[in-house]
């Protein structure tokens, strides 16, 4: 059975999901494309008096829903609860600000008048990750409500329930049958679905490979993706940063989430001067991380959302060493039971090694001392990612300056690369094309139709 919640905090299997079968699906997209024909004619009071309800009924239900994160894939409560309340924000922000997002631009040809509508293009099909499994989802769905779009969301097999629940709660709020449908089948299955003419654009939060496969179908069928991919965003350290709040922020960067995030900072570059300061303080409040049960709210760092995902990252480890780096701190698997990873810090990466360039998706740091300002710019270019990123100094002119040299799609000044329901998402090289959230995301599933009066 491929499709199940392992509580990963155990590797106990708690239930199991049967894959709908061909025939469902194809009742399910031809619903979703009915329901479209209905939906893109609402107002965007009707969509966003949808969304609001949807977002009520989150917060509403925020124990519930975080302990369902939890349970299936080991992120600890309190950041399970953030995540119920960031999903909620997103739905209220669409909500409120997607009307005037969504408007007709005019334009000022040399006779006549003109203007661009956004209209919608129909079914949607979204394939998400387990790592934030409702802010994922709803970063992606709740725009495209508004848009007019209908959504099916193909989401990770290892997070079955917290995909039912969001389809529940979408049912529970007056949604429309089909307007939002949870697609219970494997990401083997998914690329396939791509060539079906109802589907009018598919985006894809996940790993390069899937990516890679999505984006090829829609290639080979014309049709417009989006891609949020991996990571391995640098975290890079002035001469004149504030040390002990630039660690703070480096624990929080690399912890979050037990480490699995796309975001995450995951290299962390410090300039000859503060390096051995920063690394020395940055290496005791890594060793001093409290790994646990992630119910426990005493909890820092919980487990990886599965043994799989533990073996991976062990096996990570393994060939960095191999390849002449040094485990300082962690390394190892924490407890017998469950899967649980010891906070880590690599030194002595060599650039050039294939490893250096691997995405490390867990609580492993990777820590790199160089010259200068340039040298950092340098190593933390030398990825085959683009997504994030982080600069600590207190001239904030220097970090614009050296945000500028920086190939990602977005860099943070004196905090880690974050999201927030106005600020857009996204990245470039094989972190994948596209934007999600504010003015930007909204309009990635939109025909701009020009309407010409004459
Ligand atoms: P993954 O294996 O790519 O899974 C992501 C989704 O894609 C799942 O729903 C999966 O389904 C599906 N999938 C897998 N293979 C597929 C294929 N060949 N065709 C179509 N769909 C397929 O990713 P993961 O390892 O679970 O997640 C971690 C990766 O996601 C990391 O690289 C991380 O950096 C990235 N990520 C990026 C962002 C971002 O916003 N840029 C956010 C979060 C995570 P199954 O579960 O059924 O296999």
């Amino acid at each position: 059975m491929s499709i199940q919640t392992t509580n990963p905090a155990t590797n106990k299997v708690v239930k199991s999901f049967d894959e709908m079968t061909d025939k469902q699906v194809q009742d399910a997209i031809a619903l979703s494309d009915k329901t479209y024909n209905e939906w893109k004619n609402t107002s965007f009071e009707q969509r966003a008096t949808l969304l609001h309800k949807v977002a009520k009924i989150m917060r509403d239900r925020k124990t519930e829903l975080a302990t369902l994160i939890t349970l299936e894939m080991g992120k600890i409560i309190s950041q399970s609860e953030g995540e119920i309340d960031l999903s909620a924000n997103i739905l209220d922000y669409y909500a409120d600000n997607g009307a005037s997002f969504l408007a007709d631009t005019k334009l000022n040809p040399e006779s006549g008048e003109a203007f661009i509508r956004n209209s919608p293009i129909g079914v949607l099909f979204g394939v998400m990750p387990w790592n934030f499994p409702f802010y994922q989802v709803v970063r992606f769905a709740a725009p495209n409500i508004m848009v007019g779009n209908t959504i099916l969301l193909k989401h990770a097999s290892i997070v079955p329930q917290c995909a039912i629940a969001i389809e529940k709660i979408f049912l529970e709020a007056g949604a429309a049958e089909g307007l939002y449908t949870n697609l219970m089948i494997s990401g083997k299955r998914s690329s396939a679905l791509i060539s079906d003419n109802r589907i009018k654009g598919v985006s894809l939060t996940g790993s390069e490979a899937a990516g890679a496969s999505v984006a090829e179908a829609a290639g080979r069928n014309l049709k417009k993706s989006v891609l949020e991919l991996g990571g391995s965003d640098a975290f890079i350290v002035l001469e004149d940063a504030d040390i002990d709040k630039a660690v703070e922020m480096a624990i929080v960067g690399r912890m979050n989430n037990n480490g699995e995030s796309c975001v995450a900072s995951k290299r962390f570059i410090a300039v000859a001067a503060i390096a051995d300061e920063f690394l020395d303080k940055f290496s005791k409040k890594v060793a001093a991380l409290k790994v646990g049960d992630p119910m426990d709210p005493e909890t820092q760092v919980g487990p990886l959302s599965s043994e799989d995902a533990l073996l991976n990252i062990l096996d990570q480890v393994k060939r960095f060493e191999k390849a002449g780096a040094t485990v300082l701190v962690g390394g190892k698997r924490a407890s017998d039971i469950g899967a649980y990873m010891q906070p880590t810090i690599l030194t002595n990466l060599k650039r050039g090694e294939p490893t250096f360039y691997e995405e490390l998706f867990g609580p492993v740091a990777s820590f790199y001392k160089v010259k200068d300002e340039q040298e950092a710019i340098e190593l933390a270019n030398d990825t085959p990612f683009g997504l994030g990123g982080s600069i600590y100094t207190k001239d904030i002119k220097r970090a614009i300056k050296i945000a500028d040299q920086i190939d990602t799609g977005m860099v943070f000044i004196n905090q880690p690369t974050s999201t927030s329901p106005d600020l857009p998402f996204g990245g470039t090289k094989g972190s994948g094309y596209g934007r999600e959230l504010s003015e930007l995301g909204i309009t990635e599933f939109v025909n701009k139709k020009l309407i010409r009066v004459t």
